[in-house]
């Protein structure tokens, strides 16, 4: 009698262990409890920011749209663990994936919408890119190492981000064929912002950058364009960015 009943059980035991099994290593592909976990911890941390945010925390959309965007297949290890810290990583070619809380920061302060068309200066991995891809329409990027270029255009394909195009060059020309636009963000640090970008900024769009020396600590800088001829700068926070380079001439 016992027996038969194991006889039973046994197997609908054994097949939701398996089903439970291959929930736990889809989960894993997916990194989907570190990227929840990274999530929080940001949305956490960013209540204590009003300084740099301007309000009391990220906004939901911004939130979501961390949620949503798969950082590990933007990295060369594509590991969970590394993938999903708080933190800057390398990308190789002596750049960097910038810090999740920075990426949404800057998301946050370009203030997209979802029928803004966006320029990024300094595509990287085509992480920033990614993220912005899930708030725009249309998502411009520019980067001036070929293998990163070519790297994250195949990143970006690979998981089916349709709205983003990246081209490979000196973004400090902006992208006039793609704008106008009504955001920019700039992922490089440089002692000025560059007159194109700003020309080819909308009235009433903001572009967002670290502005000083590079190496040392930059301001993060916010451009308001609020008249063809006229903007508003306000530095927001100390912040770390590799340099934004010129081509030699
Ligand atoms: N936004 C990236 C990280 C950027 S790191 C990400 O999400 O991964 C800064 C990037 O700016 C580097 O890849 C660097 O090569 C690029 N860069 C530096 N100067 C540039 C220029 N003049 N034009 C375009 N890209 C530039």
């Amino acid at each position: 009698m016992a027996d038969r009943m194991i006889l039973k059980i046994l197997p609908l035991l054994v097949l939701s262990m398996v089903a439970a099994a291959r929930e736990v290593a889809a989960q894993d592909a997916e990194c989907v409890r570190e990227r929840a976990a990274m999530v929080e911890t940001i949305r956490t941390y960013a209540r204590s920011r009003v300084d740099a945010l301007g309000r009391d925390g990220l906004s939901d959309r911004v939130l979501e749209a961390l949620g949503k965007t798969k950082r590990h297949l933007f990295i060369p290890e594509r590991s969970c663990s590394i993938a999903y810290s708080d933190a800057p990583l390398s990308i190789g070619h002596g750049q960097t994936i910038s810090q999740p809380f920075i990426v949404a920061l800057m998301t946050e302060l370009a203030e997209v919408a979802p029928d803004h068309v966006v320029l990024e200066i300094g595509t990287g991995s085509g992480y920033q890119a990614a993220i912005l891809a899930h708030l725009a329409r249309k998502v411009c990027t520019i980067e001036i190492i070929p293998p990163l270029a070519e790297t994250a255009a195949k990143t970006l394909r690979d998981a089916a981000y349709d709205n983003v195009s990246v081209r490979l060059g000196d973004g400090f020309a902006g992208w006039p064929e793609c704008g106008p636009f009504d955001a920019i963000v700039v992922t490089a640090a440089l002692g000025e912002v560059p007159p194109p970008l700003i020309e080819q900024l909308k009235v009433g769009g903001r572009l967002v950058m670290p502005v000083g020396s590079a190496y040392a600590s930059q301001q993060l800088t916010v451009v308001e364009k609020t008249a063809p001829d006229k903007t508003t700068t306000r530095a927001v926070a100390l912040v770390r960015f590799v340099p934004f380079t010129r081509p030699k001439k």
